[in-house]
């Protein structure tokens, strides 16, 4: 299957990574940034952000009194995981004067700890229906698209049938919902990417392949 490579973007994760490393990964030439703590995305931007394009995209569990930040800093949200979070952020991207590009994150493997509305059951996928329309309806918020985390395997090919569910996922989305936009597929990390794209991915979050191991968990 053919991919032009323009058609997709490398996420790099510095999450828990240094001020330095980033800004190597910067220098090094990333234009666009992961991190899943609101805060020590904040610190970064306020010190990397002014001199350079880099784009920061908040990919981790945002609590509901971490929402002002993301909707003050980041340029792009993976995980919107619920509409309680969605209403808070359109609440503050309200305050701040401002739209925020989201995608809605799916949890496609089905196991407890993992965020996202819960979609690994195909048949209950109507069931989303109702809570993603009020999502969809707010106004700060603009939806592109889905993400995935899927659960962890030995292999990259185990997380193949997660991707495949995403992917799933976005055409039945695409028929209840034609006029939003779902383009966008962030799906793949270190361990899967190439596995993700093959299956469509137009994101991919990779942190370690790149900037190496985390200085803390
Ligand atoms: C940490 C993280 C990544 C990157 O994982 P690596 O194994 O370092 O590539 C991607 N996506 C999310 C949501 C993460 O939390």
């Amino acid at each position: 299957m053919g991919r032009s490579p323009e058609s997709v973007r490398l996420v790099v994760v510095t999450k828990a990574q240094s001020l330095k490393v980033t800004q190597a990964a910067i220098e090094a030439g990333a234009k666009i940034l992961g991190e899943n703590y609101p805060e020590e995305g904040v610190t970064k931007i306020q010190s990397l952000a002014k001199n350079s394009a880099v784009e920061w995209h908040m990919i981790g569990h945002v609590q509901s009194r971490k929402a002002e930040l993301v909707a003050q800093y980041f340029n792009f949200m993976h995980s919107l995981d619920s509409l309680k979070l969605a209403r808070r952020l359109d609440g503050f991207c309200q305050k701040a004067g401002r739209t925020l590009p989201v995608l809605l994150e799916f949890n496609v493997g089905g196991e407890g700890t993992k965020g996202g509305w819960p979609a690994w059951e195909e048949v209950r996928w109507p069931e989303l229906v109702d809570n993603i329309a009020s999502v969809l309806a707010l106004k700060n918020l603009e939806v592109h698209g889905l993400m995935t985390m899927p659960p962890l395997g030995e292999t990259p090919e185990f997380s193949q049938p997660f991707f495949q569910r995403l992917r799933n996922l976005q055409d039945f989305l695409r028929k209840q919902f034609p006029d939003s936009a779902w383009a966008e597929l962030s799906m793949g990390t270190s361990a899967d990417y190439e596995v993700a794209v093959q299956e469509g991915a137009t994101l991919v979050r990779v942190g370690t392949a790149i900037v190496g191991a985390r200085s803390y968990q």
